[in-house]
C-alpha cells in the first residue's frame, strides 16, 4: 500500500474562520465589499505595523497595483530579486516595464545589498535609475532591510517589499512589508495563512492606499452613472474570503511556531548528514521557516537533491527544488542580471521539504527516514 500523501504546504484552518464565513452568509455580504474586508484590513495592518491596508484578490494583484501607484510606465526599469517566484516580476511586464534582476547573498538567500549599491551607483552615473525596487523576502526570511532602505532613500527610489512568503517574520523586531513605501502579502493556498486566494497591500500613506482601493474597483469615480477618467482593475477581495483571513490572523503565531518546529525536527534528523546545509537564519530577525529549505553538496553527499526529490516522490512525499532564478527563465532571457551565481547555485543544489503547519511529528520523521535511507543507499 502507498504511504499517506505528505504535501509541501497545505491550508490549515483554525476555529474561527467558518464562523466569520457564516456571518457573511447570514448578513448576505457575499460581495467584494462588506464588514469583514474593512476589519481584515485594519487587523492585518495592525499586525504588520503599517498604518493602512487594502485587501485584494491576490498577491500578484497587490504587486501590480503597487507598481502602478509608484508610477511605473512602459520602458521604465524596475530592479527585482532574481531568486523568487515569477509573480514577483510578472507585474513589471504587465506595465510594459523592464525587470533588472539582482542576485542573492548566501546568508539570507535574499537580495544582496552590495550588488544593489553597485548597480544603483552605475545607473546614477548614466542617469538611468530604476523606477522602483522590488525586494523579495524569501521562504519566510526577510532580506537585509536596513542597507536596502538606506540605498533606496539615498537615490529616492520607491521600495516595494514582496513579503508574500514572509508574513510572521521579523527584521529587528518589525514585520517585513512595513519598511518600504508599499508592502505586499499573499494569502494563496500554500502560504503561511490563506484565504484560498487573496492578497494585501500595506503602506503608511493613506492617499496611496485609497488610490489602491480605487484602482482595484475599476477606477470608478463617485458618480451614480459610473464615471471613469482612468483604467482600473477588478482586484478587490470578497467579503467571504476576508472572513477566512480574519480567522487565520488569529492563529498566525501558532502557525509560525509550528513551521519553526518542523525546521527544528528536520535539523535534528538531517543536519549530521555530510554535505547538507539548511538555509541560514540571519541574526537580524526571525525566520518563519515557511518552507524548510536546504542545499546538498553532491561531492560530500554522493547523492544530489534531485535524486532525493524523486525518491521522496515515489514515497508519496512532495518536495520541490528551490525557485529557479528568474534570469534563467526563458521568458526573461533578454533581461539584464546583476550577479546571479549565488541564486543559480542555490537552485542547482536546493530542496524545499514538506513544511505545512498541519504536519505531524510522524510525518516529519517519515520524510527524514526516507532521506537518510536514500543517502546511504547511493
Ligand atoms: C505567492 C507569491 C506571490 C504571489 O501571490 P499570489 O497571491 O499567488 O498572487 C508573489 N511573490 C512571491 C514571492 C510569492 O511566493
Amino acid at each position: 500500500m502507498k504511504n499517506k500523501q505528505i504535501l509541501l504546504s497545505t491550508p490549515h484552518m483554525g476555529e474561527q474562520e467558518l464562523e466569520f464565513v457564516k456571518e457573511a452568509f447570514n448578513s448576505n455580504w457575499i460581495a467584494p465589499v462588506g464588514p469583514h474586508i474593512n476589519a481584515f484590513e485594519t487587523e492585518f495592518s495592525q499586525i504588520v505595523g503599517s498604518k493602512y491596508g487594502a485587501a485584494v484578490s491576490s498577491g500578484t494583484a497587490a504587486l501590480h497595483l503597487a507598481l502602478r501607484l509608484v508610477g511605473v510606465e512602459p520602458g521604465d526599469e524596475v530592479f527585482c530579486s532574481t531568486l523568487t517566484f515569477i509573480a514577483s516580476a510578472s507585474p513589471i511586464i504587465y506595465l510594459g516595464a523592464k525587470p533588472v534582476f539582482i542576485d542573492s547573498d548566501r546568508l539570507s538567500w535574499n537580495m544582496n545589498p552590495h550588488l544593489l549599491r553597485e548597480a544603483l551607483a552605475k545607473r546614477a552615473q548614466i542617469n538611468k535609475l530604476p523606477k522602483a525596487v522590488i525586494l523579495v523576502h524569501l521562504y519566510g526570511q526577510t532580506a537585509d532591510l536596513e542597507p536596502i532602505v538606506e540605498l533606496c532613500n539615498e537615490y529616492n527610489i520607491p521600495l516595494i517589499e514582496d513579503a508574500a512568503e514572509a508574513l510572521g517574520a521579523t527584521y529587528k523586531g518589525k514585520s517585513p512589508g512595513s519598511f518600504g513605501k508599499i508592502g505586499i502579502f499573499s494569502f494563496n493556498g500554500n502560504k503561511i495563512i490563506t484565504t484560498s486566494g487573496g492578497g494585501m497591500l500595506v503602506s503608511d500613506d493613506q492617499e496611496l492606499i485609497d488610490k489602491a482601493r480605487f484602482l482595484a474597483t475599476q477606477a470608478r469615480e463617485p458618480a451614480a452613472h459610473y464615471q471613469h477618467s482612468e483604467i482600473g482593475y477588478n482586484y478587490r477581495l470578497s467579503n467571504i474570503l476576508a472572513g477566512i483571513g480574519r480567522g487565520q490572523l488569529r492563529v498566525l503565531q501558532e502557525r509560525v511556531a509550528a513551521r519553526r518546529r518542523n525546521f527544528q525536527i528536520y535539523q535534528q534528523g538531517l543536519a549530521h548528514l555530510p554535505g547538507i546545509d539548511f538555509m541560514p537564519e540571519a541574526d537580524y530577525g526571525t525566520h518563519t521557516r515557511w518552507l524548510t529549505c536546504l542545499t546538498i553538496d553532491p561531492n560530500l553527499a554522493n547523492v544530489d537533491q534531485e535524486t532525493i526529490r524523486l525518491h521522496l516522490a515515489t514515497q508519496n512525499i512532495e518536495s520541490r527544488p528551490v525557485w529557479k532564478p528568474l534570469h534563467l527563465q526563458p521568458v526573461f532571457a533578454d533581461c539584464e542580471v546583476i550577479g546571479g551565481e549565488v541564486a543559480e547555485d542555490l537552485f542547482y543544489r536546493g530542496l524545499c521539504l514538506p513544511s505545512g503547519s498541519n504536519l505531524s511529528v510522524t510525518d516529519l520523521k517519515q520524510v527524514i527516514d526516507e532521506i537518510v535511507k536514500k543517502y546511504y543507499q547511493s
